[in-house]
């Protein structure tokens, strides 16, 4: 449930930290761990990416800090972040780290966690609905599927990725989910296409997982980049690339042809 990690008890009148994933911005993927964590808070601070819209009435008693962590954005450095966590800490308050998602999966979340260590202050971690699993699932899209996939990989497109990177993703042949990867977009869809990917094989974006504005965009490998300068994909998105993609749901596909499109890759299994 929740990793609970002290080296050093903390000196007498030290508040602690909690790191809590907050999903993927819809309120009701919190975890109940999460829910508690806010309602006992004295300092949240909160990135951008979590689910902040109701963060005063799920943590009443807290003063909110806004550190509005997003792609290329950082208000507040990292270090500065980790300076207000520990300050507050030390001033004997309960802190919460709201982050998006899961605080293991890009989330710079260790590094926290080692900054409270360095400075013996008691740290748990609470896992949280990564966006890496639930934006894709809310276009329908499943990861894994018997037949289709039976591996994926999750990849951070903050930096471009090595041809060795490149080549192991497109020998693997599994389903590959790129989180900050509109910026990289170009050098990620080429790559693959010259380590041997085929050029249809079929591409998502979804830009703004569980809000109103969610919008799913299906492209191909060859033709992703035209598609998606076409449409004005921003971040955030997520970006899913494999066959698992033909199993997305749009307005204008009926659960006969899902069905259909599944069993299709059952019967070669
Ligand atoms: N720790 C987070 C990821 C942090 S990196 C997690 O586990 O989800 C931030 C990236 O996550 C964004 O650039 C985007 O790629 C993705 N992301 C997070 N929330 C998202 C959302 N609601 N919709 C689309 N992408 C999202």
């Amino acid at each position: 449930m929740t990793a609970q990690s002290s080296p050093r008890p903390g000196s007498v009148g030290t508040g602690s930290v909690i790191l809590v994933g907050g999903g993927p911005g819809a309120v009701e993927l919190l975890t109940m761990a999460a829910v508690t964590a806010l309602e006992q808070a004295d300092v949240v601070l909160f990135d951008r990416l979590a689910p902040n819209d109701d963060l005063a009435s799920l943590a009443p008693r807290a003063i909110l800090i806004d550190v509005g962590k997003r792609a290329g954005n950082h208000p507040v450095s990292q270090t500065g972040i980790e300076g207000l966590m520990v300050e507050h800490a030390l001033a004997g308050q309960r802190v919460v780290r709201l982050k998006g998602g899961d605080p293991y999966v890009f989330g710079r979340g260790s590094e926290e966690v080692l900054a409270c260590h360095r400075n013996g202050i008691p740290v748990t971690v609470i896992s949280g609905v990564t966006s890496a699993i639930a934006v894709p699932a809310a276009a329908g899209i499943p990861l894994t599927h018997r037949g289709i996939s039976h591996a994926f990989t999750v990849i951070s497109g903050h930096a471009p990725l090595t041809d060795n990177e490149l080549e192991g993703l497109t020998l693997l042949g599994s389903t590959i989910v790129v989180l900050m990867g509109v910026g990289t977009l170009p050098t990620f869809s080429q790559g693959l296409l010259r380590h041997g990917m085929s050029a249809g094989m079929p591409v998502a974006i979804i830009e703004r997982g569980f809000s109103a504005t969610q919008r799913t965009t299906v492209s191909t490998l060859s033709t992703v980049l035209a598609d998606a300068a076409a449409a004005g994909v921003r971040s955030p998105a997520v970006l899913v690339v494999g066959e698992v993609v033909r199993l997305a749901f749009s307005g204008d596909t009926s659960a006969e042809e899902l069905v259909a499109r599944a069993a299709a890759f059952e019967e070669t299994d």
